[in-house]
Formats: structure tokens, C-alpha cells, sequence
């Protein structure tokens, strides 16, 4: 059985991060979304605590996607849950050269255990990102295209401040 997990902040999961997930679903036995601070990112729009159950609502009926959470490296949280292998989505070359650095980092931090495996967003996906998102919903501007409706309600509910 082939268990990967697929880190990421997910400050919120979009439509992109989604379409990564459903390839790897369909791909290996499991996926483990692993939900983390970013410690180079500030205090992001959701707490962890937010991003995690808004990911297990998305997925509760999806049997082999798993949803957790976790603190310190990548690597020991994956050997935590016998993951051998980190999935990351790649949308262009600047992703590129920031992964294949991760990759060699995480390779040596766990002694070889490791490795990476990238999956191409598909072209409708490769211009999204969290970020982005965040600056339209700002502007009052419709994210329905690129995030699921779970998400744009718990955006909604953020906005209004309830
Ligand atoms: P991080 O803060 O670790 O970069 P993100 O939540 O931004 O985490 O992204 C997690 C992973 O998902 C990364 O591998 C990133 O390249 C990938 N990713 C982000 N947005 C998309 C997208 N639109 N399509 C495919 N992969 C994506």
C-alpha cells in the first residue's frame, strides 16, 4: 500500500490544491493533506485549526484522502504517518526551482527516507494560487471559480466578521 502525504499551508485550499489532490487519490493507495504553518509566512487569513476542518469537510466522503495536522519538519510528520513519499503540485518553472531545492533538503533530513514526487497542475488550474485568491475576495471580487463552496462561505463568514 503506497501512503503519500501532500504538505502544504492551504491558507485556503483552492481549486488548484484540489486538482493535485484527485490525481495522487487516483494514483496511490493514500493521501495524507498534511495542514501546516508556513514559518516564513505571518498569521495567515484561517488558523490551522480552520484550514484543517474545512479540508476534512471537503473530503469527508472521500475514503482515501486523509486530512492532519502537524508541527516541526515535513519529514518526521511523514515517517509519523508512514508516508515514504511527499507529493508537491508544480504550476511553472518558478514552482520548479523552489521544489527541487525542498526536495534535496527533505532527502538529506531524513537520511534518504524521503523523496518527492511533483504532479503538473492541469492548464485551468495553473494560474491559482492562495495568495491571489485572497486579493480578489478582497476586492469584493467573485472566488467561486477557484475555490470549493465550502471555502468562499467560510470567506463570506470571515468577511462579514461573524
Ligand atoms: P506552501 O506554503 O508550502 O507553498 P501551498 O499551500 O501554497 O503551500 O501549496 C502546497 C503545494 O501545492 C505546493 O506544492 C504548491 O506548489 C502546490 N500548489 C499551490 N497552488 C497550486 C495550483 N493552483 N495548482 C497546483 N499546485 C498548486
Amino acid at each position: 500500500m503506497t501512503r503519500v502525504i501532500y504538505p502544504g499551508s492551504f491558507d485556503p485550499i483552492t481549486k488548484g490544491h484540489m486538482n493535485i489532490i484527485e490525481q495522487a487519490s487516483n494514483i496511490f493507495d493514500e493521501v495524507v493533506v498534511a495542514v501546516l504553518q508556513n514559518s516564513l509566512k505571518k498569521e495567515g487569513l484561517f488558523t490551522l485549526k480552520e484550514r484543517l476542518e474545512i479540508i476534512k469537510e471537503i473530503y469527508k466522503d472521500i475514503n482515501n484522502v486523509k486530512v492532519i495536522t502537524g508541527s516541526g519538519a515535513v519529514v518526521d510528520i511523514a515517517l509519523l504517518h508512514n508516508c515514504k513519499v511527499i507529493v508537491r503540485g508544480l504550476r511553472n518553472s518558478s514552482d520548479y526551482n523552489s521544489e527541487v531545492t525542498l526536495r534535496q533538503f527533505n532527502k538529506d533530513m531524513s537520511n534518504n527516507k524521503i523523496n518527492t514526487i511533483c504532479l503538473f497542475a492541469d492548464t485551468e488550474y495553473q494560474f491559482i494560487s492562495s495568495s491571489a485568491i485572497k486579493e480578489v475576495w478582497k476586492l469584493d471580487k467573485d472566488i467561486s471559480k477557484y475555490v470549493h463552496p465550502i471555502v468562499e462561505e467560510k470567506m463570506l463568514i470571515k468577511k462579514r466578521g461573524l
